[in-house]
């Protein structure tokens, strides 16, 4: 089974991001960017399905600017086999991003597609709901344990309060929740193998994606300070505090 890997390149989340003195984003002039967390856990994910022999090829994918490139060679030294570049320095919203996956996987047919539950820069959540729909293939969200039998995926997810597990007819999409798996680190010789993997690039309008915004941001704002706390001399002091706000 072949398995497509979506991975996007977004602001490191080590970064404390820093909003635009105009309030239109995020600054990302000389900023540390990074795969999206999520999408290591999907790479790890198709990663431990080859090596159990359930996938037979991995393809990664990114849609963005020439240093998506970087983000995918990280994960063709996790254990990717060759990567497609969709080149862009358009902003693309999750519908754009899955119109371009649904041709790519038309192109590629892949048993599954593997993608992050959500991107850390915009908290979408959206992409993979929005391919499945496009596909009209099955879908499980937030999975945190996949296994495979004959042409049934079991997937487990993370709903409130406890875990659903659902049965599902290949081919489909799954996104990842943090507690798939942890992801392994690139080795450095992984990371020199993995610079002659090879890695296509095109472009939206290759796929016949028109990549024009249909949301407008209104206004990015900075989250509000927290107010110092205060120190009180012992419990009772601290009840008679929380009574008096309310909070008890
Ligand atoms: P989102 O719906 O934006 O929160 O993103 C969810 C997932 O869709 C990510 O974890 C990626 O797997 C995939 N994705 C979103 N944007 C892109 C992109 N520009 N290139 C490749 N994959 C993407």
């Amino acid at each position: 089974m072949k398995v497509l890997v979506p991975v996007k390149r977004v602001i490191d989340y080590n970064i404390r991001p820093r909003v635009k003195a105009d309030q239109t984003g995020v600054d990302l002039a000389n900023v540390k960017m990074a795969m999206n967390p999520f999408d290591e856990i999907s790479i790890e994910e198709a990663v431990r399905m080859k090596e159990k022999g359930v996938a037979t090829e991995i393809v990664i994918v990114s849609i963005g600017p020439a240093q998506a490139q970087e983000t995918i060679r990280i994960g063709l030294a996790m254990g990717g086999d060759r990567g497609i570049l969709v080149q862009t320095d358009a902003a693309v919203e999750p519908l754009a991003v899955a119109k371009i996956l649904k041709a790519i996987v038309e192109a590629e047919q892949p048993g599954l597609v593997i993608a992050g539950k959500q991107a850390i820069d915009d908290d979408s959540n959206a992409t993979g709901q929005m391919l499945a729909a496009l596909l009209d293939w099955p879908q499980a969200t937030f999975a945190s344990a996949v296994s495979k039998d004959g042409d049934t995926l079991k997937v487990t997810r993370e709903v409130d309060g406890g875990l659903q597990t659902l049965a599902l007819q290949t081919p489909a999409v799954v996104t990842t929740d943090l507690r798939l798996n942890e992801p392994r680190f690139a080795s450095l010789p992984n990371i020199m193998k993995a610079k002659k993997k090879p890695i296509d690039v095109k472009t939206p309008a290759d796929y016949g994606v028109d990549v024009a915004p249909r949301l407008s941001v209104v206004k990015v704002t900075e989250p509000k300070k927290r107010e110092a706390g205060e120190k009180v001399a012992d419990v009772d002091a601290l009840i008679a505090k929380l009574k008096s706000v309310g909070a008890i």
